[in-house]
């Protein structure tokens, strides 16, 4: 081959890999009902949330297909998943569950396992243990922790803290001190074949905690979530995670979320924000946005 022709072949090679574009599993999106939607909120750029659930829906399913999101956990109350999944007309959509209490869910652990049998929830999460002021380890989650065991449902769990200032409003047993990944060691010990991943990866609070539990427990995963857009200091303290645990070693455990929440345009801010990070590789980059997530939902 001559010189020009292999430098036309280089050439063309890096042009295919800008163009191919990434696949992507989103393991954190949330569906709300429309009395929550209702809600006027704005984000901290002043961005006003969506207000009504057609709309939630039809931008967020418009920002899977446009960042080539495959599949995405969608959490939030069983009526509002439902009316997603009917929507999902790709199949795009992996069934969460949304709650903060079992006593919220409103139904005995038979019924429980019925809805898991029925393939109702494939992921049991987000779990907010934080902000209904217990943890997962206490008691009253035991016995549905057993049934994901049982079933092998992943179970996704929300760690670090919440919004500042929420428990002064809409969460009174929130505390800050629940959100320490730690505080789930005891449900890594006791169900150690439990598919389970954190959410947030500690937050801005504990992304060492998140790192060194990942250490001992081989079998622990972590989203990256809101960190990824929610405020320029959560970014902070993510990108500052992210260089840990690549020199730590257990990058190979670490999943895009978006959490856009009422937000949908968050699915893309978060997409290019983990792009533009120049301390991971391609093939990094490729893996925390598409490869740890499959081996996590065995859908390889
Ligand atoms: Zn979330």
């Amino acid at each position: 081959m001559n010189r020009s022709l292999i430098i036309l072949c280089v050439l063309a090679q890096q042009f295919l890999s800008v163009q191919s574009q990434t696949r992507i599993i989103d393991m954190h999106l949330h569906s709300y009902s429309q009395e929550v939607l209702e809600v006027e909120r704005y984000d901290h750029y002043g961005v006003k949330s969506v207000q009504d659930l057609e709309t939630h829906f039809k931008e967020t399913y418009a920002a899977l297909k446009k960042y080539n999101i495959v599949k995405g956990v969608v959490s939030g109350a069983l009526g509002t998943v439902e009316y997603w999944m009917s929507n999902d007309t790709d199949d795009r959509l992996i069934q969460g569950l949304h709650f903060f209490h079992p006593d919220d869910l409103k139904m005995d652990i038979d019924s429980f396992e019925e809805l898991i049998k029925s393939g109702k929830v494939e992921v049991f999460g987000e779990l907010g243990p934080y902000y209904s002021g217990t943890t997962l380890s206490d008691d009253v989650w035991q016995p549905y922790l057993k049934i994901c065991e049982k079933y092998d449902i992943p179970v996704a769990v929300h760690t670090g803290g919440g919004d500042p200032g929420g428990t002064y409003s809409w969460a009174p047993k929130a505390r800050l001190s629940l959100g320490d990944p730690y505080l789930i060691e005891d449900v890594l010990v006791n169900y150690p074949k439990l598919r389970i991943y954190m959410m947030h990866a500690g937050g801005e609070d504990w992304p060492e905690h998140a790192i060194r539990l990942m250490a001992y427990y081989p079998q622990l995963y972590t989203d990256l979530a809101v960190m990824l857009w929610v405020e320029p200091n959560t970014q902070r303290y993510i990108k500052e995670f992210l260089k840990n645990i690549k020199e730590a070693g257990y990058l190979n455990r670490v999943m895009f979320g978006s959490d856009q929440m009422m937000w949908p345009y968050a699915v893309g801010k978060s997409i290019d924000f983990l792009n533009s990070i120049d301390f991971l590789t391609h093939q990094e980059k490729e893996d925390i946005f598409y490869n740890n997530a499959a081996r996590f939902l065995k859908m390889e």
